[in-house]
């Protein structure tokens, strides 16, 4: 006999548990609910005795092609919410609709304006400390949480560029909240000493003990289950074993890596499947302050650059984020200067592009394998540009020297595309709603939906669009 429940839900990370949050509130008091996630449940004691956040190595997972190319995240209860640093801008209205706006790349199905609404019941949900004084992009609400200090160089940034540079939206708490305390500035994120980041596991786990929900650990998910057309359930494999467990509607939440690999191993074929998988690409830069002192604010990284992001260069080239970093660990080694020191991280849109993607081998099939080529020349000739504009861009600064990273970071730990949305079923996996193009009562969430490669970091998008689809499909 296979177990039958209402719902099947693919994993705990940010995508999943958003979605739950909102299907929750909704559903009946029968309902029953089925979380299958593939780690285990590493409490932030461990991950901090431990200096890491998962006890599963994530390199097991799966294959990467391109070692030169990183993927990061975190196989276990939470995801990456363990391990991410909560940097939470939103997309800018223009980032949904590049091809109307500037003719390079597709217009996203859905617009700013229809996502804005759940953005703001993300933040509230995030406790998002942000700008009190202005935004880049249109909101309807403030931020639940006042800003964190600026640095000094901050403050003379802020001063040249009034509606172009603001303080960095974060998940991390800039007043302490009934379960969080106060950033402390101590810039070890990934590994928060004091909790004070949202995470799932100290935000959300609540969801997973409510009395509707079966959670169950160290379960793989290999297949989704169909029959003509319609998702009937799950194979997960636990202990060796592999069950089966039925369900009405099946939703995966596995990021974008995974979550194409379940579609590819299950045979629910779709000729983009897998395909654009890509990230942001960034460079660090390294300027001395003559006589101005930095690290004075009261998080790790504290302002956000507009000045290279939005506008009619994306016509010809990506547009950027500047993040202005606040961290102990880059204080200058000369004595009487050590903090005239200003690290930028410059972070570029990209073009997504086929030859980057997961591919499926049938004779190795619990793992899948990633193929990566390269960034777009979109990005690479915007970074080509950073020498001759950044000295002028930062005119206001008092620069001594300043130094460009020679080559991008191997990752900014964000993996994107693979199950790109759209309105066409020709050229997208998934539709606005996140539901699967051709099986209908399968949802895909994450960032694999992302058709486009924003500047922006994308968790907060993750979430907003996983509320947006747990409210359409309960509607
Ligand atoms: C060091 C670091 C810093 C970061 N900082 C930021 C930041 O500041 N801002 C930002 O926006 N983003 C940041 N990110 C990215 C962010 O972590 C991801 O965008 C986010 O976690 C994606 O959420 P998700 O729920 O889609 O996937 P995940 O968080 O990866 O969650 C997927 C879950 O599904 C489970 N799973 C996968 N496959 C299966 C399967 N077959 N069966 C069962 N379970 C499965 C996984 O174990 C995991 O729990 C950072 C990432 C890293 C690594
Ligand atoms: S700066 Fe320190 S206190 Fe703040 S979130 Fe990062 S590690 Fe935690």
């Amino acid at each position: 006999m296979i177990e039958k429940f209402d719902l099947i839900l693919v994993g705990t990370g940010f995508a999943s548990s958003f979605f739950l949050n909102t299907f929750l509130a909704k559903a009946k008091p029968t309902t029953r609910i089925l979380v299958l996630e593939r780690g285990r449940l590493d409490t932030h004691a461990w991950q901090v005795n431990n200096r890491r956040n998962t006890s599963q190595n994530p390199n097991d997972t799966f294959i990467n092609t391109h070692p030169q190319k990183k993927w990061r995240f975190t196989p276990s209860f939470g995801g990456g919410s363990n391990c991410w640093w909560g940097v939470t801008p939103r997309m800018m209205p223009n980032d949904f609709r590049m091809q109307s706006a500037y003719g390079v790349g597709v217009d996203w199905p859905i617009s700013y304006e229809e996502l804005e609404t759940f953005y703001a019941r993300t933040e509230e949900m995030m406790s998002i400390s942000g700008p009190d004084d202005g935004s880049p992009f249109p909101r309807s609400t403030p931020y639940p949480q006042p800003p964190h200090r600026f640095t000094d160089p901050d403050k003379v940034l802020k001063k040249a560029y009034p509606d172009l540079f603001f303080h960095l939206p974060t998940a991390r708490a800039s007043k302490s909240t009934p379960n969080r305390p106060r950033c402390c500035a101590t810039g070890v994120c990934n590994l928060c000493p004091i909790n004070a980041k949202f995470t799932v596991l100290h935000e959300m786990k609540h969801l997973y003990e409510d009395s509707r929900v079966t959670l169950i650990l160290e379960a793989i998910v290999q297949t989704v289950e169909t029959q003509a057309g319609v998702a009937t359930g799950v194979s997960y494999l636990k202990n060796g074993v592999v069950s089966q467990a039925g369900a009405d509607i099946v939703v995966l939440g596995g990021n974008a890596i995974f979550n194409p690999h379940i579609l590819q191993r299950s045979h629910i074929r779709h000729p983009l499947l897998g395909k654009y998988l890509d990230e942001q690409i960034a460079l660090k830069v390294t300027i001395d302050l003559d006589g101005l002192n930095n690290f004075q604010g009261s998080t790790s990284n504290t302002g956000h650059g507009y000045m290279l992001y939005d506008g009619e260069h994306r016509k010809e080239h990506a547009g950027c984020l500047i993040e202005t970093w606040n961290t102990p660990n880059d204080l200058r080694i000369e004595q009487g200067k050590w903090q005239q020191r200003l690290i930028l991280r410059i972070i570029y849109e990209n073009l997504p592009n086929q030859q980057n993607y997961i591919k499926y081998d049938p004779n190795n099939p619990d793992l899948p394998e990633t193929v990566y080529t390269g960034p777009s020349d979109y990005a690479l000739k915007a970074m080509k540009k950073l020498p001759s504009i950044l000295p002028g861009i930062l005119g206001s600064l008092p620069i001594e020297n300043l130094r460009i990273g020679d080559r991008p970071h191997s990752t900014e730990a964000h993996i994107l595309g693979t199950t790109v949305m759209g309105h066409d079923p020709q050229t997208s996996v998934i539709d606005k709603h996140l539901i699967h193009h051709q099986v209908r009562n399968l949802l895909v969430l994450g960032s694999g939906a992302f058709p486009t490669v924003a500047p922006a970091n994308p968790t907060l998008t993750i979430s907003a669009l996983s509320l947006w689809a747990a409210h359409h499909l309960l509607n």
